[in-house]
């Protein structure tokens, strides 16, 4: 069951990526990925924004640890199932 809510966007607040140069997130280069998923996976609200990321048609940035690439390709190898994996 999902527990989130995408929609209460609190999480906002406590985005770990706020004290970082947003060009890491949303810059096309390789390595300023590297550096944004690293930044993410000690994020405290990462789920929350993830499933943001998800729900929302935004096409670039690094959201919740995932390229668009990757959440594209994620939604596409799930299916309808994406949700109960990140719950
Ligand atoms: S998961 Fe990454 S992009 Fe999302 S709020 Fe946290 S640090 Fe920022």
């Amino acid at each position: 069951m999902l527990i989130l809510d995408s929609s209460d966007e609190d999480w906002r607040a406590k985005a770990r990526c706020a004290s970082f140069d947003p060009d890491l997130f949303f810059s096309p280069g390789s390595l300023e990925h590297r550096v944004a998923k690293r930044i993410c996976r000690d994020c405290p609200v990462r789920r929350e924004c993830l499933l943001f990321a998800l729900e929302t048609p935004i096409d670039h940035g690094v959201w919740g640890g995932m390229t668009e690439r990757e959440r594209r390709r994620f939604r596409r190898h799930w299916g309808a199932e994406w949700r109960a994996l990140i719950a």
